[in-house]
């Protein structure tokens, strides 16, 4: 069977870590038809926007696509492009897996965590202004229903993947209302799953204790900010971005991207680290079915990390973006 997978080059280093990916997931012989559509600072002289119709319909046609990182200017201009695509798709849940990986030497072992980030509203819907000159007002929306939708994502997943705890992450104590609705509609969503352990954490303690004790966390789900925050810290427990790969799932479509931005300091070096992009490509791989393929990716890449001959700057070697896609084909 074909699969129809919407491909987006992306920003900044993405055409280079994309082609990366794509040369991995073809090489495992799993039949693709790539519709590439660009998005980004590229586009916006031709289309006026850097989200163009296009990009948007592809995904909803094909329903998958795996995505390099878009850049957002900071300050004004355009909305972030990845905010708004994640808005307009309804992509809920944002899943970001931290895993140690075989063979990487990190200061932590045996780190599995999996973040389940709310990904449609929060500081994240975008509803600021002025107030005056000198004074600027940021909305926080939280809804039960998102909260409620979220959490179920968390659980079910925890269901499926055998894992034993959820932890809610909040700052309730402060944020009475909107963190506090977030924090009640996990709870009620936890009564469903009695076989789960649930508990909730302020995301301050959170934070020092990922730092001191990683190993006894297992899925968390978030509000949208605290999701995008302390998925970079859970990053950091594993290797860094390098290595953080990341799902968007909705209803009606999924979208897979790495972690980390368009680093736009090491476009073009062909020396960025591709495999957080591959990895988002072997979740893609799973949530298509394609388990075999995801698992020989998954391998092939414990096998180049344990041999530590090929491996990005950021993993204290000195092999390119093209060289380490090569050496993971070299073993699947
Ligand atoms: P970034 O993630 O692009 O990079 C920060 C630093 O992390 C880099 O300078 C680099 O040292 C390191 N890094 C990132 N990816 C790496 C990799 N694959 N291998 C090795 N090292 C890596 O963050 P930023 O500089 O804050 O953001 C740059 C742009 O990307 C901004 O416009 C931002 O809005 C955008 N962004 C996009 C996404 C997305 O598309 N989903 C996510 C985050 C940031």
């Amino acid at each position: 069977m074909t699969h129809n997978i919407t491909l987006i080059p992306g920003d900044g280093i993405g055409p280079e870590i994309s082609e990366a990916a794509r040369r991995v997931i073809d090489a495992t012989g799993v039949s693709i038809n790539w519709d590439v559509v660009e998005a980004g600072e590229k586009v916006i002289a031709e289309y006026g926007t850097p989200l163009p119709d296009y990009v948007l319909d592809s995904i909803k046609r094909n329903k998958v696509a795996l995505k390099g990182p878009l850049t957002t200017p900071v300050g004004k201009g355009f909305r972030s492009v990845n905010v708004t695509l994640r808005q307009e798709l309804n992509l809920y849940a944002n899943v970001r897996p931290a895993k140690t990986l075989p063979g990487l030497v990190t200061r932590y072992e045996n780190v599995d965590l999996i973040i389940v980030r709310e990904n449609t509203e929060d500081l994240y819907a975008g509803i600021e202004h002025m107030v005056g000159r000198d004074a600027a007002e940021s909305i926080k929306i939280i809804t039960r229903e998102a909260s409620e939708r979220v959490a179920r994502h968390a659980f079910e997943l925890a269901v499926k993947q055998g894992r034993k705890k959820v932890t809610a992450v909040h700052k309730a104590n402060i944020m009475k209302l909107s963190d506090g609705l977030f924090l009640e509609s996990v709870k009620n969503i936890a009564k469903d799953y009695p076989q789960i352990e649930f508990e909730d954490m302020i995301v301050d303690a959170m934070c020092m204790k990922l730092v001191q004790t990683p190993e006894k966390y297992d899925v968390m789900v978030l509000p949208n900010l605290y999701g995008d925050i302390v998925s970079d810290l859970c990053a950091g427990l594993v290797g860094g971005l390098g290595v953080a790969p990341g799902a968007n799932i909705g209803e009606k479509a999924a979208v897979f991207e790495p972690v980390h931005g368009s680093a736009p300091r090491h476009a073009g070096l062909n020396r960025i680290n591709p495999l957080a992009i591959i990895m988002s490509g072997a979740l893609m791989l799973l949530h298509i079915g394609e388990y075999e393929a995801a698992d020989r990716i998954s391998q092939a890449i414990t096998a180049v990390l344990k041999e530590g001959k090929s491996l990005t700057y950021d993993l204290g070697g000195t092999t390119s973006t093209s060289g380490m896609a090569d050496a993971i084909i070299s073993k699947l």
